[in-house]
């Protein structure tokens, strides 16, 4: 026997002693009860704050922005599950997390539920985040609350001023007519969501479409940038990747001069660089710069107004009913024949604003187009005429978009408008343009215009009488930085909203989690750093990439089908909590399904979930239990040091995986491989009391050091019952996540 075996038996057998008597009234699993502790000794150890800079890795991950609807949903509870399992496992891994999020708060949905509640928005706001907020700490995510803002906070919505100012200043913001729904009768414009059946939300009368100027942010400065880095992002996973791909539209294919009448040049695109001589017609998209010089015939210019305010975008996808404009205008073909020139926007909906090849031959869309049109039938290139060269070129699809509402609850865009000077951007040391907030919206006409406290200003150009705008941005707008505030501490963003030092410290953020919906977001986030880089802010992102990593899930739904109130089928987060415990609906969630596939949820999970989480608890109390009895017995030790051993293997084999999993946030797989630790742990014990009838003290010590070792490989999932066990385990609650190839300590001691 060793020395250290001898002199370590008196402590042991003390510390197994106490083990025994605290774990003899906990036996049954209480998640209530543990999770309500668990939560009090964090909240006690402030034991999510961010770091201060202190040498060790900094990791920013970034979970989705929830809108201000008042409850969370299964999507969120998945959504923070994986962050947050992602964020307790790097932070027990030494690193420096910063796990932070702020609420999306501005926005039609915020404002009809205010209105159907009649509340002021900015009420109904703030008591639906701190439901939220509840709800979030219930489950036990590790954010830094304190770190917790909303888009609408007067603090926040300032700096989406000053970036409105910025980009408009940059150039890439600009004001351009844009085609929107109208109800007379409410006196007010309609989001798509507030049309139903051609008729208004509110008062059931039919909706028509104006044209009206709104505000524009500009993408297509950083289109082929945004393309150009998805082959650096080595950290997103597939189906994110898939988004910006989608979101581009890229077309890869040739483009060539065509000469016009006048004596121009006409550059066209197309896909299909070997048919070039079976072009039968030209189309333009009414966004063309050049557009207005082939409608400047009076009937044909009316086609066009007509088509721009028809809401064209609807059905530009359909080449059976798109609007296409014969210009009766031709221009000279690839190989000489004449070549009609049609205006339509299938052009948008499949290249973005330029001018395409109609080749009916090869094409569907254009074959469709072809027989809807009869002067393109008529053109006939002569026969072995050879086409010019053609320059590679692309095309995207992604365009420009309006980023202005003409609603109540949002950013006040920061411009006025002066009789003398025209439009005037508030300058940036006057921000914020403040958003009256004791108005209760109720959905007619705009709020805003009838404020004259808020509509008269005087003009930052030449001191007289101005307007002030009343569209308001977008929550989309407020959106594209989002992800920025979360990394600057709270009362530093007064000032140094985007010039803190802690920025470079936090960004990129190492990963973004969020939902298969937030493409779109994300590729304008995507667009606005690299803005912000060019004009100075965020030079220290060479590549301009908010997100050096990203994991995008899919969405949850109930019995095949998406969970709706309509439907009956909604799942709520806290009656299941309620029910079952945090810890056994977080495991659930993540065990049920990958994250690229969507989780059809069902009971099976929850069973599963509980059962293991339950056998755990019992399981290793008992244990606990049983070794305070075992029996001390050298040669049995030495009989059976060879299974200790290869419990040792196991659990080495079963951390390297469970790491392995969490580094690329399959949580699914990382929890399955959690629970076949356990069941290693069971077999070894099996075959020892096949061997010997019983486990010795040794075998025990080694056995209850392999359920510590499970315990902190099942803590980034189920945090509560994970620190309970190991606290039961005679444990420090906050001890780390096992290091590679760090394992059982003493299998080998007791075999000498
Ligand atoms: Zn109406
Ligand atoms: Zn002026």
């Amino acid at each position: 026997m060793s020395a250290a075996y001898a002199s370590g038996a008196p402590r042991s057998t003390v510390r197994a002693t106490m083990r025994g008597a605290m774990s003899d009234g906990r036996r049954d699993y209480d998640p209530a009860r543990i999770e309500a502790d668990r939560q009090d000794a964090w909240a006690a150890a402030d034991a999510f704050a961010t770091p201060a800079p202190d040498g060790r890795p900094p990791v920013y991950i970034k979970p989705s922005s929830p809108f201000t609807s008042g409850n969370l949903h299964m999507g969120h509870v998945r959504d923070y599950s994986i962050g947050d399992a992602y964020a307790r496992f790097r932070r027990a891994r030494g690193d420096a997390v910063l796990f932070g999020f702020g609420f999306d708060a501005f926005g039609l949905p915020a404002e009809m539920a205010a209105i159907e509640r009649g509340v002021r928005p900015a009420d109904w706001v703030e008591r639906c985040g701190e439901r939220m907020l509840g709800q979030m700490k219930r489950l036990g995510f590790s954010f830094d609350f304190e770190r917790a803002f909303y888009s609408s906070d007067e603090s926040q919505y300032r700096w989406s001023q000053w970036l409105f100012v910025t980009l408009y200043e940059a150039g890439l913001i600009y004001r351009d007519d844009a085609t929107v729904d109208w109800c007379d009768t409410c006196q007010t414009t309609l989001a798509a969501l507030q049309v139903e059946d051609g008729r208004c939300w509110r008062c059931h009368n039919p909706v028509r479409l104006i044209r009206r100027p709104t505000w524009f942010l500009s993408v297509a400065p950083y289109l082929e940038e945004n393309d150009r880095n998805l082959e650096l992002l080595a950290d997103w996973d597939e189906l994110s990747l898939k988004t910006q791909h989608y979101i581009l539209g890229r077309s890869d294919g040739v483009e060539l001069d065509l000469p016009t009448p006048d004596g121009e040049l006409l550059t066209v695109f197309t896909p299909h660089e070997g048919a070039l001589s079976e072009a039968r017609f030209v189309l333009l998209s009414p966004r063309h710069p050049d557009v207005e010089r082939w409608t400047a015939e009076p009937a044909v210019g009316e086609q066009l107004d007509e088509l721009r305010s028809g809401g064209w975008e609807r059905s530009a996808r359909d080449a059976a009913a798109v609007p296409v404009i014969d210009t009766g205008a031709s221009i000279g073909g690839p190989v000489g024949a004449e070549l009609p020139l049609f205006v339509s926007p299938i052009v948008d909906a499949r290249f973005g604003p330029t001018a395409a090849l109609g080749i009916p031959s090869i094409d569907e869309a254009d074959e469709a187009i072809a027989a809807r049109m009869p002067r393109a039938q008529g053109a006939q290139s002569p026969a072995g005429a050879e086409p010019p060269a053609a320059r590679e070129a692309t095309r995207y699809r992604a365009f420009d978009f309006s980023i202005s509402r003409q609603r109540y609850w949002g950013t006040p865009i920061p411009v006025v408008h002066c009789e003398a000077c025209g439009v005037v951007p508030v300058p940036v040391e006057q921000l914020p343009v403040r958003l009256p907030r004791d108005v209760e919206p109720t959905g007619e006409g705009n709020p805003l215009a009838e404020r004259p406290d808020f509509l008269e200003a005087s003009c930052p150009g030449c001191g007289g009488t101005a307007r002030r705008e009343t569209d308001t941005l977008d929550c989309h707008f407020d959106a594209l930085w989002l992800w920025v505030p979360a990394a600057v501490p709270p009362e530093a963003r007064a000032e140094q909203m985007f010039s803190h030092p802690d920025l470079r410290r936090w960004l990129p953020a190492e990963r973004l989690v969020a939902g298969n919906d937030s493409g779109g977001f994300v590729f304008d986030q995507r667009v606005v750093t690299k803005a912000l880089r060019d004009i100075g802010p965020f030079s220290f992102l060479a590549d301009g990439e908010p997100f050096a990593g990203c994991l995008f899930h899919e969405m949850v739904i109930a019995d095949g089908r998406k969970m709706s109130k309509h439907l009956g089928n909604v799942v709520d987060p806290d009656e299941l909590v309620a029910e079952h415990g945090a810890d056994t609906v977080r495991l659930a969630v993540l065990y049920a399904a990958g994250p690229a596939k969507t989780l059809n949820w069902n009971e099976g999970a929850l069973r599963f979930a509980s059962r293991f989480l339950g056998g755990l608890w019992k399981y290793a109390h008992e244990r606990i239990a049983a070794a305070a009895e075992a029996r001390e017995d050298e040669e049995a030790a030495a009989d059976t040091a060879f299974i200790r051993e290869r419990l040792g293997k196991w659990c080495d084999n079963g951390v390297a995986r469970i790491t392995a999993d969490l580094q690329q946030l399959q949580m699914h797989k990382a929890v399955r491989n959690v629970t076949r630790l356990l069941e290693r742990i069971q077999d070894y014990e099996k075959r020892i009391v096949k061997r010997r009838g019983e486990l010795g003290k040794a075998d025990f010590e080694t056995l209850l050091e392999a359920l510590a070792l499970l315990a902190r490989t099942l803590s980034p999932f189920a945090p509560h019952i994970a620190e309970e066990l190991l606290l039961a385990l005679g444990e420090d609650a906050s001890v780390g996540f096992p290091a590679e190839g760090e394992s059982l300590s003493r299998p080998m001691a007791r075999n000498n």
